[in-house]
């Protein structure tokens, strides 16, 4: 069996750079991914219309800034082909891939109190020990396929978007059903559309939508942003958001309603998440979230030519941004096409599938290809799906069962030596997803060198740290409207989850300066021995 100082699950964006320090630091480690290739989500996730809605100027790494210099994003938000090449460049040039293995699954992680070690058990029937477990899994790597009746009968093609064929898919001149209206039908509609010779998008829940408003790159933009690189990365990470955004600046509700309109006239033609980043009461006081979300409904019956169909899409039952806000490009336009129509789930439930199609209370709708835009087990999913055990074969599972507990985001009492990426307590999926890894990754590798330094081989959080987090996660999420809505942030999509909410939602600098404040006190909150 392999000895190893650390294992590192995952190769995206999180466990490539967690490798790369570690190599650095002249450490044994060793990759697993299930992947045949590094990119993680990007790997996964190529349904027609991938892209990020982060802008791809600072959705990259910025310890390779070198790379960014060379490298040219062909527009404001990437498709997933760029990302994918991008992740790939960077793996090439620091020679990464060496040190994964591809297409292994970690099924099991057992802590052993007698010897401090991991041990790591694959699919493949693979075992090593290893001091250090880094779970670099993901916030949205685990897709969730609905338990609908019938489901496994259907007899044409069956697709989840986070599971896309690698050769594409032709839609052209097929009856096609797409499952859900979250940011992936929504990116991917119109290109379904597009080929289709009639689409059916079942919609449970419409979700709040802003213009993505992606276009060419300006290459004068770009210019400017390499000229100031340096000090806009640093921005960035230091950030609300992990991005150059506006911090909060407007009161909503001190705007009278013409200053209002004209604002998110303004935040709406710069498109995406402008919209959200500043306004300060926007996700505090409803009134002022009702206002947004008015007139949210407005721009959509401006869009769409049926009225009842322009209702339907319109979402009323959650605050604005509550559940991740949705940036689209001709989604709304899509459904003034003959040949695209919107199904009602509310009104007539899914009854179940059957080998030609999709049953609901109303009719059976006849279709070659289902899409399953159905999301993921969001945050805890990939780590609880790994038998994960600790002191006294405590299972991670059982331990989160009514939620997930850690301290700050990264490490969870009872389970020494296991750092979580991105996990749950921690900003990640509210922010730019590479500069939470990247401020994760950082903090980690920091923390193996001060251990280093004092001959210290094992680090666990306390009991007490660890409450006292979680209780600060849910104070500052109930101190906001997030909670109101039955999102994935909240667990909610999964039948049984624990209804928690998840991320950390007061931001990278805050949470930043409070993880950088754990390891300045000699890592309180911590027991290092
Ligand atoms: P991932 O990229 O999810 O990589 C985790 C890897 O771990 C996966 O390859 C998975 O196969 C592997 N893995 C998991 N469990 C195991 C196991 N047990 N054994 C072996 N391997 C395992 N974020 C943004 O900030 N901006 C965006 O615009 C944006 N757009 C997105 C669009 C889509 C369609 C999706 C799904 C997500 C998007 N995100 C975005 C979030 C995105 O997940 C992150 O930005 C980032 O890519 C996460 O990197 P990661 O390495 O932490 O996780
Ligand atoms: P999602 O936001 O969770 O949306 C899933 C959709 O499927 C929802 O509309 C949901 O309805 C529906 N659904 C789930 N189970 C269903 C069932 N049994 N019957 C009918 N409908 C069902 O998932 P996603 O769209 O894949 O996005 C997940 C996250 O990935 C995003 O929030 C975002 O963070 C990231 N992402 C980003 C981008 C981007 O633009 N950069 C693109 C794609 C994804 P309910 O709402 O009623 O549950």
């Amino acid at each position: 069996m392999a000895h190893l100082d650390a294992v590192v699950v995952g190769a995206g964006f999180s466990g490539l750079y967690m490798m790369h320090l570690l190599r650095q630091r002249g450490l044994s480690a060793l990759g697993i991914e299930a992947g045949h290739d590094v990119g993680g989500t990007w790997y996964w996730n190529r349904y027609p219309g991938a892209r990020c809605d982060s802008e791809s100027l600072s959705y990259s790494y910025s310890f390779v800034p070198e790379i960014d210099f060379d490298w040219h994003w062909p527009e404001r938000y990437s498709e997933q082909p760029e990302i994918l090449g991008y992740i790939g460049h960077v793996a090439t040039r620091l020679d990464l891939r060496r040190s994964f293995v591809f297409g292994t699954r970690v099924t099991t992680a057992t802590y052993d109190e007698a010897r401090d070690l991991w041990t790591v058990g694959t699919d493949r029937g693979d075992r090593l020990t290893a001091r250090f477990l880094v779970m670099a899994t993901g916030c949205l790597s685990i897709p969730n396929r609905p338990a609908i009746d019938g489901i496994e009968r259907f007899r044409g093609e069956s697709l989840h978007t986070g599971l896309w064929p690698h050769d594409g898919v032709d839609f052209t001149g097929r009856r096609v059903a797409v499952i859900g209206t979250g940011s992936t039908a929504i990116q991917s509609v119109p290109r379904i559309a597009g080929q289709a010779r009639e689409l059916f998008v079942f919609q449970r829940t419409a979700n709040h939508c802003v213009p993505a408003q992606n276009h060419p790159m300006d290459p004068e933009a770009e210019r400017a942003y390499k000229a100031r690189y340096g000090e806009l990365r640093e921005q960035a990470r230091h950030s609300f958001a992990g991005d150059v955004v506006p911090e909060l600046y407007i009161t909503i509700m001190d705007l009278s309603d013409q200053e209002l309109e004209r604002e998110l006239d303004r935040t709406w033609a710069q498109g995406g998440f402008y919209t959200q980043y500043p306004y300060i009461d926007l996700f505090t006081d409803r009134a002022a979230n009702e206002r947004v979300a008015a007139y949210s409904r407005a721009r959509i019956r401006e869009r769409v030519n049926d009225p009842g169909t322009a209702a339907l899409l319109s979402a009323r039952d959650h605050p604005f941004g509550t559940k991740r806000l949705c940036a689209d490009t001709f989604y709304f336009e899509a459904f003034n096409e003959d040949h695209v129509r919107l199904v009602d789930l509310r009104a007539t439930p899914i009854r179940a599938i059957d080998e030609s199609g999709i049953a609901t209370s109303e009719r059976h709708y006849e279709v070659d290809a289902i899409v399953y835009a159905t999301g993921f087990d969001a945050m805890t999913g990939a780590l609880t799906t790994v038998d994960i055990r600790g002191r006294e074969g405590a299972r991670l599972r059982d331990v989160w069962a009514g939620g997930p507990v850690n301290f700050i985001g990264l490490a969870v009492a009872g389970f020494p030596n296991l750092f979580t990426v991105t996990g749950p307590g921690s900003p990640s999926v509210l922010c730019n997803m590479v500069s939470a890894i990247e401020q994760h990754v950082e903090w980690i590798d920091r923390c193996l060198d001060w251990m280093g330094a004092r001959g210290a081989t094992c680090i666990e959080a306390t009991a007490e740290a660890q409450a006292a987090w979680v209780d600060e996660v849910n104070t500052a999420a109930h101190a906001t409207l997030f909670p109101e809505a039955n999102s994935w942030y909240m667990g909610a999509n999964i039948p049984g989850k624990a209804r928690v909410f998840l991320p950390y939602v007061d931001g990278l600098k805050t949470y930043r300066d409070r993880c950088d404040a754990v390891a300045g006190d000699g890592y309180a909150g911590f027991v290092v021995s």
